[in-house]
């Protein structure tokens, strides 16, 4: 008889943000008049840039004719994309890394969720709390994590990192030595950031300990202040120990054409063996190659023109991000973030948890955020607002948050 993988029913409640669109929905049904501003899912709301939408129409030519048709793109993605992201996002800030280093994908998320995979399922994994929550859950579904202990709202297996208003909301090594480390910075949700020094420190550690750092680096366009690196590659022994997520989705507004890819450094290994080794034989298995169309796409963003073109996008959200903490701060409230990264992390008002100021703000200012604690237990108290809407609508919900 089949048997299902009992692992999924560990999973607790549903997903966080399926949990925030029935509410806003039922909110809706029940207030047809609200104008509801939502600011509360990280999707981007600026249409594509003028390259990307050249390089996608000549790609699209080229499939109409036999002789520039593409059928199933390689293995680790096109050399051409490849090449300009070797180039561009490493070789231009002093990292050596190679193109054949790089697996170009449909997106960080599915890869951010896979990557466990390679991994012995006995590998005690570390997370922050609070965390994108990706990282907890496919290890969950590959049974790596124990049961869920609903009193403290944690999986008994998993390692936990408070990042907390004292630690600025970086991590801090934890007691017992974890074999996968997950950071994200700039981070998603507290929009903290690490800075070099900090990053050098867990790539000692990791290195030291023989673990693993999964360095989710999604939001890394959006850094604009100096001595914050832009990738784990900028530390010193970095290619022994980690592996680099990047997205197209926030740098270059790629959430619906998805593209992404994963960086493993020819010397990382572990017991004899190269990690690129074994994700190449994944991905040449379980995955058949982000369209040629897409990747022409993405190749567009580092022309001059595109570069121009997403550096504006990025200045218009980042601006947004500006409106949001300072207007929230002027309206009293204790916000971080915003600064290096799209998300603004916000503490809920003395003596409201972080639903009941999803409720309040809903109902009183018919606007949208992401309740922290939806990231974990740390999480309480706090809320996530990001600036990914439009400038119009930006203004529109700070000024309903200043009138509450
Ligand atoms: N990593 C983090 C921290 C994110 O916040 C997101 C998207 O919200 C992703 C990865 C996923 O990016 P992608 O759209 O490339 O799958």
């Amino acid at each position: 008889m089949a048997k299902i993988n009992r692992n999924y029913l560990k999973l607790p409640g549903s997903y966080l943000f399926s949990t925030i669109g029935k509410k806003v929905r039922e909110y809706a049904a029940a207030h047809p008049e609200a104008e509801i501003i939502r600011l509360g899912i990280g999707d981007v709301t600026q249409p594509l840039a003028p390259a990307v939408i050249g390089a996608l129409h000549s790609a699209v030519e080229e499939m109409g004719q036999a002789d520039t048709f593409r059928g199933y793109a390689p293995d680790l993605g096109y050399e051409f994309l490849r090449k300009a992201i070797a180039d561009y996002d490493y070789g231009r800030i002093g990292c050596s890394i190679s193109p054949e280093e790089i697996f170009v994908s449909d997106g960080a998320k599915c890869d951010c969720g896979n990557i466990q995979e390679i991994f012995d399922t006995n590998s005690r994994i570390a997370v922050c709390d609070p965390v994108y929550p990706v990282y907890v859950d496919s290890n969950v579904m590959a049974g790596r994590t124990g049961e869920y202990d609903a009193d403290l709202q944690r999986f008994r297996d998993v390692i936990y990192m408070p990042c907390t208003e004292e630690n600025g909301f970086a991590p801090e090594y934890p007691e017992e030595v974890p074999d996968l480390i997950y950071l994200c910075f700039p981070n998603n949700p507290t929009g903290a950031v690490i800075t070099r020094d900090a990053l050098q420190g867990w790539v000692d550690y990791a290195n030291k300990n023989g673990a693993v750092i999964l360095y989710d680096a999604a939001y890394e366009a959006y850094i604009s202040e100096e001595n914050v690196p832009h990738s784990i590659y900028e530390c010193d022994g970095a290619e022994t120990c980690a592996i680099e997520f990047r997205s197209f989705s926030k740098t270059a507004g790629f959430t619906g054409l998805r593209l992404g890819y994963t960086v493993i450094p020819m010397a990382l290994t572990l017991e004899g063996v190269r990690l690129h080794d074994l994700w190449a034989r994944r991905h040449g298995t379980k995955y058949n190659g982000a369209p040629y169309i897409v990747q022409r796409a993405g190749e567009a963003i580092y022309s001059p023109e595109g570069r121009s073109q997403i550096t504006g996008q990025i200045a218009y959200y980042m601006e947004n991000a500006k409106l949001i903490r300072e207007g929230l701060r002027e309206a009293g409230y204790t916000a971080s973030g915003g600064v290096n990264a799209p998300y603004i992390w916000m503490k809920t008002p003395e003596g409201q948890s972080s639903w009941e100021f999803f409720d309040f703000l809903l109902e009183n200012a018919n606007v949208v955020g992401t309740p922290g604690v939806g990231f974990g237990p740390h999480g309480e108290g706090y809320f996530r607002l990001t600036a990914f809407g439009s400038r119009e609508n930006t203004l529109r919900a700070m000024e309903r948050i200043r009138h509450l």
